[in-house]
């Protein structure tokens, strides 16, 4: 029986079989967890998600756009009628238009900024707000960040004043939540990895070729220590740890160089 046999998750955030959502789900089922599933609210998201997950045979299924507060109703109504409860969420979502990410961060536009911050961070609360009240047992919260939210990464740009706010994000949701329900919100900052997000980074094959030469353990992060991870943040392991960003970069961001 695996360590989360009889735990329910949300899983939010799967494009295709590259996604980070997608290793941490690999790693969830394969220690007995029951998931429910969003995509994006169009046909071929839906396909390419459904492809992944139908084996799974999930009891939610359902497009959400985190832009939209009624999509996130509908999904937590649908999440507490299907399973009456939640054990933990997952968050591995961000956008930014990539015409955006391509000019220098000084040149982002208000209408760009306010975008990408909804849906890479507020889209945090929002949905941390709607599954708290299903989290009756306590709870566990994770989402992804990037090293490029402490640092500046050029090319990371937008993206990286949107990892800084979805960061503190962490924090503040973590105060929050730890005090009113038990429930633990965490962030795993990840290595580059090849996914459809990175490929609208311009720098993106430059920082992985950077983080080999400079990390500790001098190669790239397999998706599948992302997975293992997540295991880690969401179970009773780390039930002392909440408002943390943990580094899964093989010790990139240690190394003053
Ligand atoms: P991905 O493209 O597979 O996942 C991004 C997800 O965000 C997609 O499933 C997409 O549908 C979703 N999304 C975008 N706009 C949305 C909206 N309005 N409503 C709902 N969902 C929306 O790429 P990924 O690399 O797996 O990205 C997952 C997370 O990991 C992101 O937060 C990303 O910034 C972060 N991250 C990625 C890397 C990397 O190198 N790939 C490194 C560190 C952090």
């Amino acid at each position: 029986m695996g360590m989360f046999a009889g735990k329910v998750g949300l899983v939010m955030g799967i494009a295709n079989d590259r996604s980070i959502a997608w290793a941490m789900t690999e790693a969830l089922v394969a220690e007995g967890a029951e998931l429910s599933f969003t995509h994006l609210p169009s046909p071929s998201s839906e396909r390419r998600v459904r492809q992944l997950v139908d084996p799974l045979q999930p009891k939610v299924l359902l497009p959400c756009d985190v832009q939209k507060d009624e999509d996130i109703d509908r999904l937590f109504a649908a999440v507490g009628h299907a399973h009456g409860g939640l054990d933990f969420l997952i968050h591995s979502i961000a956008f930014a238009p990539p015409q955006e990410l391509r000019k220098p961060y000084l040149e982002c536009s208000r209408e760009g900024w306010h975008l990408a911050m909804d849906i890479s961070a507020y889209s945090l609360v929002a949905v941390s707000r709607a599954a708290a009240p299903l989290m009756s047992e306590g709870g566990a919260i994770v989402t992804i960040s990037y090293f490029g939210g402490e640092k500046v990464m050029p090319g990371y740009n937008l993206m990286g004043v949107c990892k800084a706010t979805l960061e503190h994000t962490v924090r503040y949701l973590a105060w929050d939540l730890g005090r009113s329900k038990g429930i633990r919100v965490n962030a795993i900052s990840a290595g580059p990895m090849r996914t459809l997000s990175s490929a609208g980074i311009s720098s993106f094959d430059e920082m992985r070729d950077h983080a080999v030469r400079k990390s500790c353990l001098p190669r790239n992060v397999d998706p599948k220590e992302l997975g293992t991870t997540g295991l880690y943040l969401l179970s009773d392991f780390a039930g002392a740890v909440t408002g943390e960003i943990l580094h899964v970069d093989c010790g990139y961001s240690i190394v003053g160089l």
